[in-house]
């Protein structure tokens, strides 16, 4: 959970940085957004993507010189992606058996046989929830990408039902002043929330993946963010306040991010 948050309001396309010339080792091809932030910073992905957000104005040949100093730091943790081994393909083999996360429960997937109904189920949005499984459109049978793709639609619609409900449901027990300036919905994969200084909350649709109370817990860490726009002290005792078993959580929290990202 980060409290940055102009992440999200990017203007401006981003650019592509391509490596500088690093010495020994070269460096990475690079992306490089610009947006409204005053400073230079480097993100790297876990999948090794390597991001370079600068101010809107900023000379490239500062920004080239400025990732040139952080070789070593990138390379470092390059380097420690790479021994974690390779992450597996995530709509690899998405099909008949698999199973798909949502509100902590395992839902298997089925793909139905072509011309086969279900009775009172419209498979418009290519998958539907029925009788504890989420049943997938013949039409995508086989193609693990399109099945992939089809739940991740599904589940943002779920989201966008849900995530504004328990955001309303924490706003009506602890006040109208908990309530964020916006709400935005967005499928996040490297994290699930942010907070920005004028108290627009972003929430990742992933949410949909874990249990009622680890989404709670995220949820009111982020309203912790329209208090206090940091971690320290004042911040916890906003989230004691709004979640007093947060620690609970957020141990459940850590374990539903190792699950998900095992696939
Ligand atoms: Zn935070």
């Amino acid at each position: 959970m980060s409290t940055q948050a102009d992440l999200f309001r990017q203007a401006g396309p981003a650019e592509h940085g391509f490596p500088a010339d690093a010495g020994v080792r070269p460096l990475p091809a690079w992306e490089l957004v610009r947006s409204k932030r005053r400073t230079l910073a480097i993100h790297i992905r876990q999948d090794g993507h390597v991001q370079v957000r600068a101010p809107l104005r900023l000379p490239r040949r500062d920004i080239e010189d400025f990732v040139a100093s952080r070789a070593d730091w990138i390379h470092r943790h390059l380097d420690e992606i790479a021994a974690r081994g390779p992450r597996p393909q995530w709509h690899e083999g998405w099909g008949d058996g698999r199973s798909w996360w949502h509100e902590g429960e395992a839902l298997p997937v089925r793909c139905l046989a072509p011309g086969q109904r279900l009775p009172g189920v419209s498979l418009r949005t290519r998958v539907a929830l029925h009788d504890g499984g989420l049943w997938v459109s013949a039409a995508l049978a086989g193609d693990s990408a399109a099945i992939a793709d089809a739940l991740l639609r599904w589940q943002s619609a779920r989201a966008a039902e849900v995530l504004p409900a328990s955001v309303d449901a924490l706003v009506a027990r602890f006040g109208e002043d908990w309530r964020p300036s916006d709400l935005r919905l967005r499928h996040m994969r490297s994290r699930w929330g942010s907070c920005s200084r004028d108290g627009r909350m972003t929430l990742s649709t992933q949410l949909m993946h874990v249990p009622p109370a680890c989404r709670d817990y995220v949820i009111c860490h982020e309203m912790s963010h329209l208090r206090e726009f940091n971690h320290g002290p004042r911040f916890y005792a906003w989230q004691e306040h709004l979640c007093p078993d947060w620690r609970a959580r957020r141990d459940d929290m850590k374990q539903w991010a190792e699950r998900l990202r095992g696939g």
